[in-house]
């Protein structure tokens, strides 16, 4: 594992629920699985950061890193207008928020630098949703098979669970 402390993976919780994206703030629907940002070393004081929207995941370490820092800079401003919560809310829910003194950029310089190899994709995800929905009554082989033509097609409906943008 290195030096590295941070890491993105995919976990299966089994729940259709909304979770807010721990780096921009963004609400999004998941579908029995989710990638959270992991702190194994507890940079952040505590082990699971949270949660990681399909888009962050798609801008990759040093995009999500910027738009994070970008969004907890405008909602500070009150630049950002919530249309379905208020900020209180939105501050308990956001890592990045919660805390009062939680510097974003801090964690931004450690989201930054996370290799390729530690950041988990929506193929990933995409994977890890299918395998719970998978035809049980097929081979293993043809199971692979079943969840490769799947893939594509849903990772572009990843897009459409966003709630906000
Ligand atoms: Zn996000």
């Amino acid at each position: 594992m290195g030096e590295r402390d941070l890491t993105t993976e995919v976990y299966c919780h089994d729940l259709t629920t909304e979770s807010r994206c721990c780096l921009c703030g963004c609400r999004h629907k998941q579908n029995k699985a989710a990638i959270r940002l992991m702190d194994r070393a507890q940079v952040a004081g505590r082990q699971m950061v949270g949660d990681v929207c399909y888009r962050c995941v798609t801008l990759g370490p040093q995009g999500a890193a910027q738009l994070m820092v970008q969004r907890a800079d405008q909602r500070a401003k009150g630049a950002v207008m919530i249309a379905t919560e208020n900020v209180e809310q939105l501050a308990e829910t956001s890592c990045v928020l919660a805390t009062p003194a939680f510097d974003p950029q801090w964690l931004a310089d450690k989201i930054k630098v996370i290799p390729e190899s530690q950041w988990a994709t929506n193929e990933d995800l995409a994977w890890a949703e299918l395998e719970k929905e998978v035809p049980d009554n097929l081979d293993a082989a043809h199971k692979k098979q079943w969840m490769a033509e799947h893939l594509q097609e849903r990772v572009k409906q990843f897009r459409e669970r966003m709630i906000e943008w």
